[in-house]
């Protein structure tokens, strides 16, 4: 294992963002983990584990260590007639490990297509698209503890997985590193297409659902036609989370703003609450497409922020704090971020 110093991180940013780390390392296997833990820069600095950088904005150069997750491997552990059991290492890309499981046509994640990053990161924040969230097939997930080296297995409910968010975000924030996760795969067909998009889609393009493969390529393509691609305009997918509401909320919203699009959810402790989309909101502050320098909101997407080319991650902080703030002050609704700002 080597450690680089003062490393560019621009190349391992989706937002292409450029921010130096005092120190740099990579995991390419376990041997690796065990290691680092014992290796005193990585002791006497901050960390930041660090997968397909999707998530992330630097606002600035980080004053620690990054270490960049390569740990590779998929391996069916248990199967039987309806179930597969699979654990993948967490440096495996995402989209290839849903690749994997429906070029076998198991089901499970194949609305999750196209997701970028690393399988690791998915737990931190519940991915979620097109109807479906890693809790929905996520078994277990193990981490090593960084102060002590310990490794532990967390089963679902203790990883607390709710809407973009999970233990590891909350009071277990950086105390653990994901090193692999554990499905639950089915055999047989249990398409979820009720997903509004995805269902026109589907039936506009009269596509005939027979494998897992058919709901993963039209997620894919509905993805590429309104998703900017990272490798041409740098962005983190949704910047900010949707907005939940209660009911009292709602109606007072919607007696000054009756167009307001509001949807009646239930969450994971079983309440009712209301969700409006958040790219509305912005869309109503007048933000929408609006570039300002080198970062704007996307023309067709409200929530996603854009690198036009050379931003810095202040700029970027700055005009998401701006959108913030102009939330706020119209709806009195503090936004949330999605990702995270280090
Ligand atoms: C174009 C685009 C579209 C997107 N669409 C979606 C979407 O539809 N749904 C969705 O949910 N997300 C979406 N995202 C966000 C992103 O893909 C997910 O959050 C993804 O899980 C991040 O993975 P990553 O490996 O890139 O994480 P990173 O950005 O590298 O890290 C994210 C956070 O997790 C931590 N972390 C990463 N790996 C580990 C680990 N192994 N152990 C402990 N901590 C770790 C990091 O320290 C950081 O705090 C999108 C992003 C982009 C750019």
């Amino acid at each position: 294992m080597q450690i680089s110093k003062d490393y560019e991180l621009k190349e391992l940013n989706t937002f292409g963002i450029s921010a130096k780390a005092k120190f740099f390392t990579v995991l390419e296997n376990e041997a690796d983990i065990i290691e680092l833990l014992s290796n005193s820069e990585f002791k006497n600095n901050q960390k930041l584990f660090l997968g397909g950088g999707s998530n992330i904005l630097f606002t600035k150069d980080f004053d620690g260590i990054v270490i960049l997750n390569k740990l590779k491997g998929i391996e069916i552990l248990e199967e039987d007639e309806d179930i597969v059991f699979l654990k993948s290492m967490g440096g495996v890309i995402w989209h290839d490990l849903v690749t994997f499981t429906v070029d076998r046509n198991y089901w499970g994640i194949e609305n999750l297509s196209l997701v970028p990053g690393t399988v690791g990161a998915t737990p931190i924040q519940n991915i979620g698209a097109y109807g479906v969230e890693i809790k929905d097939t996520l078994d277990s997930v193990e981490a090593y503890e960084i102060e002590t080296g310990k490794k532990k297995i967390f089963s679902r409910d203790e990883c607390r997985l709710g809407y973009r968010d999970s233990v590891f975000k909350n009071e277990l924030k950086g105390k653990y590193f994901v090193s692999a996760i554990f499905l639950k795969l089915h055999k047989d067909a249990q398409p979820n297409i009720s997903y509004r998009v995805l269902k026109d889609y589907i039936e506009e393009n009269k596509i005939e659902i027979k494998n897992s493969k058919d709901v993963a390529d039209a997620v894919a393509n509905i993805r590429r036609s309104k998703l900017p691609d990272p490798k041409e305009l740098g962005n983190a997918g949704s910047f900010f989370k949707n907005t939940f509401v209660n009911v009292e909320q709602k109606e007072k919203l919607l007696a000054i703003y009756p167009e307001m699009p509001n949807f009646s959810e239930q969450n994971e402790k079983g309440e009712n609450v209301i969700k409006i989309p958040s790219a509305w909101l912005i869309e109503q502050c007048g933000f929408k497409g609006l570039r300002e320098g080198n970062v704007g909101s996307h023309t067709n997407q409200a929530l996603v922020i854009v690198n036009y080319g050379g931003a810095t991650g202040a700029e970027v902080k700055d005009f998401v704090y701006k959108i913030i703030q102009a939330v706020k002050d119209k709806f009195g609704i503090a936004l949330e971020s999605e990702v995270n700002m280090i």
